[in-house]
Parts: structure tokens; C-alpha cells; sequence
């Protein structure tokens, strides 16, 4: 039978928190508008924009300090960009990072390697070993094993700007851009994880990791406090998909790829999103977020849905499986579980918080 989608993207009414007007216009579409519409349809609103983000590094490198903002850079065309815009564009003095969490390709390092030589930017690689291992006790008993990797990125971007004193974070990601799952699917608060590491044997080694803090509330004091600012670029510039493939190929012969393309594992992230999503593959949110955007028709992202197939696990499971020492039934068994168990509390308190901060509409 044929699911009844949004008339205007094409989300379908089975995905979590999903809802239609009497029009048939999905709710993520109507707040995308009350949000980004008049951004995106005004050219004088769009130099307002830019003529704030160009105050907020002015004051940034006012500050003098060693360096003017910080960027990890993952490979990935969003911060590859975010790379470009800041040192060639706005001309900021950008100390860079990678975080390597077990999951990376070495097609990604590559493109890293060769994007600080192009922008001539100082880069620091931080590994967190015990990564891998968390995100299999993730797996295990949350059904999911995104949450470790959000959190170290997030850790490590708090402890590198403190340690440097960076004033400005910067980051490529913004709900005018990205259209990640539903965050009860995929929590990755301290708390949360917190809860999900109880009683497991690791509590030592935590201690001496970039899992240490609680780095959430020592950055909300930062923030408070004048000290450092975080700053979400797509919020400010226009950000069209299809021009930075373009200008990254033609100039350093870049291929991005798929979404996600800098982690060999995120088809197995999306096949277990698609589970828990009525059986809607990660890709479809990010379709309708290009149709909104103005940057891809309805019509195309329809054809395109034919063949998205996540009925079955992709073929890198094989690769995860021995990795993490797991039989299909034991994956199979774990993909039916779910965060509701660990996440509560505080953890439900940040995520809604944060849910309105950053502008998601679900
Ligand atoms: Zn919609």
C-alpha cells in the first residue's frame, strides 16, 4: 500500500513525531518555514545575516588570542567548506582538529591530510582508543552506537578550545542544513551515557579519557560567561549542497560521496534508524531537507526513494559483526532494544533544551 507522504517533501506519516495540517504539509516543513523561510527568500536578509556572522569574528579577533576559532575537520564536505569560508573567506586564524574514533576510512584521513596542506592551517589528531569499545556497550544495550561518537566530538572540541583558549567554535552543522533522527534515537549526552555505562568495567579507564567530564555544563559556563562562543555557520551563509561538491572537485579533486561517507559503519547506523523509523532510511529526512532548501525537486527525491533499500543490513555488518564479537542473532536481538531506559533525567531535561536551541522541529 502506498504510505501518504507530506505533499511538499516527502516525509511519510509513519516516521516518529511526524504530523500533517489539513494542507497535508508535514509539521518539520511548516517550522522549517516560520524558521529559515524568510532567510532563504530574501537577499537583504541574507547581507543582514552575513554582516552579523562578520561582526561576530571581528570581535573574535579582537580578542587576541593565540588563535581566533576552532574547527574539526572531519573530511566530510561540511567542514571542508566551514575550512574554506574561514581561512579564504573571512581570513580567521583557525587552529583544526580530527577526532579519530575507530570508524574512520582512510579515503577520509586522506582528504584531511590534504585539505590542512591546501589551507595551510595547524592540526591536531586526538584518538580516544576506548571509543570502538564503548559504542559495542552501546550497541548491546541500547540498540544504537552512534551516542559515543557524538559525545567525543563533543568533548574533545571543549577540551582542545579550552586548553588553547579559543574564543569562537565553529561548527558546519545547523537544522537549516542537517536532518538527523529523531534525538530520542540517538541521545549522546553525558548523562545519557552515563546511565548506559553503569556497572560496566570502565569506570577506571573513563578517568583518564576525553570521557572524563562532564563537559556540557563547563562549556555552558563558558558560554555564559563571555568566554566562548559556539557558532552554527549555516545559521548565517547560504549552504548549497550541490555548489560545494562542485567546487571541492573541480579544485582539489575531491569526492564525497554518500552522507556520512567519513564512517565505514554509518549504513549499519542507518539500517538500525530505519528500523525504529517505520522503516524510513536516514536518507528521506535528508531528501526533504534538500526540498525545502530549494536544492533538489520533489519529483527527483521521489525517483530516488525506489532505491533506498534498508530491509536488510548492509554488507559492512560482516566487518561489525567480527569486530565487536557478535552473532546476527545477538545484533538482531540488540537492534530491538531501545535509549528510553537510560535516558531520563537530566539527559531528558539537555535534549529537550537543546532540541530548542538548535531550531529541530522533532
Ligand atoms: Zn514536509
Amino acid at each position: 500500500m502506498e504510505i501518504k507522504r507530506c505533499i511538499r517533501c516527502v516525509m511519510p506519516e509513519n516516521y516518529p513525531g511526524i504530523t500533517f495540517d489539513a494542507e497535508g504539509v508535514c509539521n518539520v516543513c511548516r517550522y522549517f518555514d516560520a524558521k529559515w523561510g524568510s532567510l532563504l527568500a530574501s537577499v537583504e536578509e541574507q547581507q543582514r545575516s552575513e554582516a552579523k556572522l562578520r561582526k561576530i569574528f571581528e570581535a573574535a579577533k579582537r580578542k587576541n588570542r593565540p588563535y581566533d576559532a576552532l574547527i574539526g575537520i572531519s573530511g566530510g564536505k561540511d567542514s571542508s567548506y566551514m575550512l574554506y569560508l574561514c581561512r579564504e573567506v573571512y581570513d580567521l586564524n583557525v587552529l583544526t582538529y580530527t577526532v579519530h574514533n575507530g570508524f574512520r576510512t582512510d579515503e577520509v584521513n586522506a582528504r584531511v591530510d590534504k585539505l590542512v596542506k591546501v589551507f595551510k592551517v595547524p592540526h591536531i589528531d586526538c584518538y580516544e582508543p576506548l571509543a570502538r569499545e564503548l559504542a559495542g556497550v552501546c550497541m548491546r544495550k541500547t540498540g544504537h552506537f552512534c551516542s559515543i561518537c557524538e559525545l567525543l566530538m563533543y568533548n574533545t572540541t571543549q577540551v582542545i578550545a579550552a586548553e588553547y583558549n579559543v574564543p569562537l567554535i565553529i561548527m558546519g552543522s545547523s537544522s537549516r542544513t542537517e536532518a538527523p533522527p529523531p534525538k530520542h534515537l540517538n541521545p549522546w549526552d553525558p548523562w545519557y551515557i552515563n546511565n548506559v555505562l553503569k556497572g560496566e568495567h570502565y569506570q577506571e579507564r573513563l578517568r583518564c579519557s576525553f570521557f572524563a567530564r562532564n563537559y556540557v555544563i563547563k562549556a555552558g559556563l563558558a558560554q555564559l560567561l563571555g568566554r566562548r562562543r559556539l557558532l552554527l555557520l549555516p545559521n548565517y551563509v547560504i549552504w548549497n549542497e550541490h555548489k560545494i561538491h562542485e567546487q571541492f572537485q573541480k579544485e582539489l579533486g575531491f569526492d564525497f560521496g554518500e552522507e556520512h561517507s567519513d564512517c565505514w559503519a554509518t549504513r549499519i547506523a542507518g539500517y538500525l534508524y530505519a528500523k525504529k523509523c517505520g522503516g524510513t532510511a536516514p536518507m528521506v529526512s535528508k531528501y526533504s531537507m534538500l526540498i525545502r532548501s530549494g536544492e533538489m525537486s520533489r519529483e527527483e527525491a521521489i525517483s530516488r526513494l525506489a532505491s533506498l533499500d534498508v530491509s536488510e543490513p548492509p554488507p559492512e555488518l560482516a566487518r561489525f559483526l567480527e569486530e565487536y564479537n557478535m552473532t546476527r542473532e545477538e545484533f538482531d536481538e540488540a537492534s530491538e532494544r531501545s535509549t528510553g531506559d537510560y535516558m531520563k533525567g537530566m539527559s531528558k531535561l539537555f535534549n529537550t533544551l537543546r532540541k530548542r536551541l538548535r531550531g529541530q522541529a522533532i
